[in-house]
Parts: C-alpha cells; sequence; structure tokens
C-alpha cells in the first residue's frame, strides 16, 4: 500500500497540502479555481485573488461607465445636429 494515493501538492510552495483531493476539503480559490493549496497560502491566495478579482470588476464598470457616456455625448450631438436641421428647413420654408 502506498499513501501516495491522493497526496496533493500545493501549486504555490510545493509543499503537501494535508490533503487529498476535492472530496477531503481540499483548499481551492473559488474565485479563479486555482489550487490545490495549503493552508497558508490558500489565505494569501485569496486575499491576492479577490483583490485582483475586484479590480477587474472595478474595471469593468469603468469601461461600461465610459461607454455609457460616450454614447449620451453621441445622442446629444445627434439631437442637436437634428435640431438645427429642423429650424434650417423651417427658415427657408418661407419663399
Ligand atoms: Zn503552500
Ligand atoms: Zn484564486
Amino acid at each position: 500500500m502506498s499513501q501516495n494515493r491522493g497526496l496533493e501538492i500545493c501549486v504555490v510552495c510545493a509543499e503537501p497540502t494535508e490533503r487529498a483531493g476535492r472530496a477531503d476539503d481540499s483548499l481551492f480559490c473559488e474565485v479563479c479555481d486555482g489550487g490545490p493549496f495549503c493552508a497558508s497560502c490558500f489565505d494569501e491566495h485569496s486575499v491576492e485573488c479577490l483583490r485582483k478579482d475586484n479590480t477587474a470588476l472595478r474595471g469593468e464598470n469603468e469601461r461600461l461607465k465610459k461607454l455609457v457616456e460616450h454614447a449620451g455625448h453621441t445622442a446629444d450631438a445627434l439631437l442637436a445636429e437634428w435640431k438645427k436641421r429642423r429650424e434650417g428647413e423651417e427658415d427657408g420654408d418661407g419663399d
């Protein structure tokens, strides 16, 4: 019999995680699905990974906000253009 069955190595520090697979409460990151981790690396990774995830979300929010702002400017410009044309048509109607 070997004890190697299910022996897990931490992906960060290469130490055995002392767990054996997801069924044995292995430490996998819920955010990026990375792992397995030993307990101390899991703590470090979780903090790091959550921060990265938040940054990515914030970046996406900023991008969407800019898109919406840009669309708003475009709509304003089109509306102004349309109003100008209407006024021009009315002016030219008095012949
Ligand atoms: Zn580790
Ligand atoms: Zn992660």
